[in-house]
């Protein structure tokens, strides 16, 4: 039996690089998905390439309005919500603590924080009635230490262990598992991005990296889709490394 089986998942930033593919494992497994993203055009072209068992929304996570749409939506679509993947985020600016400005701040944290915690206020209340469901919420290794020239990176993907410990606790009466999750860097636009903003390349920072390379976004989706099924019930509020040996160092 397909690991997903009558399974609804919905996927934020799901036409992204991690959520695309995640997207794409879940549909193998049985699973029925919508893609929630703030880009339109991707998630039209996401949608072609994945075909059949696709819902898509097009959203500003940091928005409540927009999220609870995307919820409605998904719950009209598929009748429950089994799993919430809370992915999308973004990198922010590359720059020293002390040159960052206030908005640089603020919009990293509405969409890497707020997003995150609003996903959860609103999918959580429809968990909880089914008295089921896993909530994977997007870290980073940089949630679990620091790095330079990223602070409000740093800050936001702190801030989602602290939500996904919260909301552990307040859920599992519920039967309800939220947990997060933190790859080191994964071959992606993004990495892309912030290679150019560090000045370095994939080669140098490969070599911090026990395993010698980058992540792909399969190795993530691995992951999540193991916190996702019915192999991890027992597992909520911990944060789990997908970082090529990083955390032995
Ligand atoms: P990506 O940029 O390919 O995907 C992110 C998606 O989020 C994009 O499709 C984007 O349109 C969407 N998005 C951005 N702002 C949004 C908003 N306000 N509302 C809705 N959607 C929005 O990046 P990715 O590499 O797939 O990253 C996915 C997640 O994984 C992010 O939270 C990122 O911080 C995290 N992560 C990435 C890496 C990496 O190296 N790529 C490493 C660790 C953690």
């Amino acid at each position: 039996m397909a690991r997903l089986e009558g399974k609804v998942a919905v996927i934020t930033g799901g036409a992204g690089a991690i959520g695309k593919v995640t997207a794409k494992r879940f549909l193998a497994e049985g699973a029925k998905v919508v893609l929630v993203d703030i880009s339109e055009k991707t998630l039209q072209e996401t949608k072609q390439e994945l075909r059949g068992g696709v819902e898509i929304v097009q959203a500003d996570v940091s928005k409540e309005t927009d999220v609870k749409n995307y919820v409605n939506k998904a719950v009209e679509a598929f009748g429950k919500i089994d799993v919430f993947f809370n992915n999308a985020g973004i990198e922010g600016r590359v720059a020293p603590l002390t040159e960052q400005t206030v908005e640089d701040f603020d919009q990293v944290i509405a969409i890497n924080v707020r997003g995150v915690f609003l996903g959860m206020k609103h999918v959580l209340p429809i968990m909880y009635k089914q008295g089921s469901g896993s909530v994977i919420n997007m870290s980073s290794v940089s949630g679990l230490s620091g790095s330079p020239n990223v602070s409000p990176y740093i800050t936001s993907k702190h801030a989602v262990v602290g939500l996904t410990k919260a909301a552990a606790y307040e859920s599992a009466r519920h039967q309800v598992r939220v947990n997060s999750v933190h790859p080191s860097p994964v071959n992606s636009r993004m990495m892309r991005s912030l290679e150019e903003g560090l000045g370095t390349t994939e080669k140098t920072l490969s070599k911090t990296i026990p395993l010698g390379r980058y992540a792909e976004s399969e190795d993530i989706s691995n992951l999540v889709l193991f916190l996702a099924s019915d192999e991890s019930t027992f597992i909520s509020g911990a944060q789990y490394r997908v970082d090529g040996g990083m955390a032995a160092l």
